[in-house]
């Protein structure tokens, strides 16, 4: 079943539901609906960006209060409660996020307990909210004369909320700054080097997910007409975790199937245990409890994926349209000195892994680092692109000092590069990888891709990275995912990524590792066409004849130090070379 018609058939399913089914389930589907705008924040946060909160009851909260002390205190009406709602979630969003989400592990999630039951304590001990009795009598929702006066006609609201809420977490997820926070799966290391603001991509979903759950308890607040905390307390975010992880956390209907399955159970249980077991009591957390268990051996996804078997999927990739070529950074001229390193030393507590490094890169030149393992030239690569900062030295790009910016700085300044550990996103297709690289030639922020108004600017970014896929000889695993192809293939992949940042240094470790001898051959091509190009091109392999047949300058490290510089000839030449590195042989 097409998507499309699946969405239809929802739609038409909800919209007949009110009028057929009695009171009771109506009032369990409104429930559904509440619960399924919080879940959906959740799927953003972690199961998309892997940030972990069991604190979003507490933002429910801060929707429900809002609106709660300032219709019945001050008489505003609701209409105007819910972006005072939503800005003062915004705000406490952002100031916990900046504290909490520094930490890292178990430290988040951590976090968000603390927080979560500050804030329910918070609104239980205020006495202008009432304390733990609550505020009751806040008033219905109206809007041109028609009231929501009960859970039939509000169930068109929720879920007319719920649906807009669901295109723009799509929408959102299809675009740059959704591939950004995709990113941040992948470890923060690698979208930093391709230029993405990872603290910000952070910051940006939690407020998203904690304003998803402010609307939520905003609609519940005038749905019930009385708030008191309970509903707010850790054990309610603890079950919208449970619903997401059941439902399957990295998908967004498996958000609402989570929050279907965990509501309409756990009604069931509470009427059902008490009677099959002959006393009361909450048995349908315990169940809940082994549920979760069981969820987490059989089916780590959750059960959408499980429902998706049954229904060939069609697959949500983003496709190349022909678009506008993205503007290109001036080349610099040739011969010019792109990278200047002077006394670089890089040391991890007793070790010297980089010792008083010198050395420089030209525009329109492959220098290339070579040496036995352990040598530094990972380490030398991590300090010249930001990822592992220097202890001491200089290093000068395009002119400017880069040793102490951050990585997405230099990215920005026309620097890029592949790791020796490759570092995409498995399940993600080739061109959505590549695309990942063209992040700082796009603009466009989450509103806009919220709302769809960046397509003009996401053709060109993936028709660039399409360009760059082409490029590199990758075009027919263009909507492959990344992870099913050959590591060698995953290391071009890589380079189509570097490239789509269009700089004019590229930084390459071990790019030639794993590929077959014709691969190679169709690499040093590609590298031998940027150089004419004027790209300037630092490259780390072991392959000697892959170095000796494109490197126009070598230079040899040994524990960390330079042991020689010169041309291909000469270093084959070098007795010192030959001797530490080659071992004496030929
Ligand atoms: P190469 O890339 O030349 O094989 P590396 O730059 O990876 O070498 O490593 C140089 C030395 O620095 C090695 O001895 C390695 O164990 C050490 N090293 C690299 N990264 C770290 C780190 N993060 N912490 C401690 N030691 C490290
Ligand atoms: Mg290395």
């Amino acid at each position: 079943m097409k998507n499309s018609r699946f969405l239809a058939i929802f739609v038409v399913a909800l919209l007949f539901a009110p009028p057929v089914l009695p009171e009771f389930y109506i009032t369990l589907l409104n429930y559904i609906g509440l619960y399924a705008i919080v879940t959906l924040g959740l799927v953003l946060l972690t199961g998309v960006g892997g940030l972990t909160s069991f604190g979003q009851a507490a933002f429910v909260g801060l929707g429900a209060y809002t609106t709660a002390y300032l219709t019945t205190v001050h008489g505003v009406s609701p209409w105007l409660t819910l972006p005072a709602g939503l800005a003062v979630t915004a705000a406490v969003a952002i100031a916990i996020g900046f504290i909490t989400l520094r930490l890292s592990g178990h430290f988040l999630p951590l976090g968000t307990i603390a927080w979560g039951i500050s804030l329910y304590y918070l609104f239980g001990n205020l006495d202008f909210l009432g304390g733990h009795t609550g505020i009751s009598g806040i008033p219905t929702l109206q809007i041109f004369g028609f009231e929501f006066k009960s859970g039939r006609e509000f169930y068109y609201l929720i879920w007319a909320v719920l649906l807009v809420i669901v295109v723009a977490t799509r929408n959102l997820l299809d675009s740059r700054e959704g591939r950004a926070v995709r990113a941040l799966k992948g470890g923060s290391l690698m979208a930093e080097a391709m230029g993405v603001n990872t603290p910000r991509s952070k910051i940006v979903i939690f407020t998203v997910a904690a304003l998803y759950a402010c609307l939520s308890g905003w609609l519940y607040a005038h749905l019930q007409r009385f708030v008191n905390p309970t509903p707010f307390s850790l054990t309610q975010g603890i079950e919208y975790l449970f619903m997401v992880v059941i439902g399957g956390v990295g998908y967004v209907w498996g958000a609402i199937l989570g929050a279907g399955l965990i509501t309409i159970l756990k009604q069931w249980l509470q009427d059902w245990l008490p009677q099959l077991l002959g006393q009361s009591g909450n048995f349908e957390m315990i169940v809940f409890g082994l549920l979760m268990i069981l969820i987490l051996h059989r089916a780590r996804e959750g059960l959408w994926p499980i429902v998706l078997r049954y229904f060939p999927e069609r697959a949500r990739r983003p496709r190349v349209a022909a678009a506008e070529a993205l503007p290109c950074r001036a080349t610099p001229l040739a011969g010019s000195i792109l990278l200047d390193i002077r006394n670089a030393s890089k040391r991890f507590g007793g070790l010297v892994a980089n010792d008083n490094m010198n050395f420089n890169v030209r525009a329109g030149e492959v220098l290339a680092l070579i040496g036995p393992n352990g040598a530094g030239k990972s380490t030398m690569f991590n300090g010249i692109s930001g990822v592992d900062p220097l202890t001491s030295g200089e290093i000068r790009f395009c002119g400017e000092r880069i040793e102490s910016l951050a990585a997405r700085d230099i990215a920005r300044l026309g620097m890029s590069r592949s790791f020796q550990h490759v570092r995409l996103l498995p399940t993600m297709s080739v061109l959505e990888n590549v695309a990942i690289g063209t992040h700082l030639r796009g603009h466009k922020n989450f509103i806009h891709a919220a709302c769809r108004a960046e397509r003009h600017e996401e053709a060109r970014l993936l028709h660039e990275a399409a360009l760059q896929i082409e490029r590199c000889g990758l075009a027919e695993h263009m909507y492959d995912a990344a992870g099913s192809l050959p590591l060698g293939k995953q290391r071009v992949v890589e380079i189509a990524r570097a490239l789509a940042a269009d700089p004019c240094l590229l930084l390459l470790d071990e790019p030639a590792a794993g590929l077959r001898y014709l691969e190679k051959e169709a690499l040093a091509e590609l590298l031998r066409r940027l150089r004419a190009e004027g790209m300037g091109i630092l490259l780390v392999e072991h392959d000697m004849d892959f170095v000796m047949g494109l490197a126009d300058r070598v230079i040899v490290m040994e524990f960390g130090r330079k042991l020689a510089e010169g041309l291909p000839e000469e270093i084959q030449r070098n007795p010192a070379v030959l001797d530490a590195y080659l071992g004496g042989v030929e």
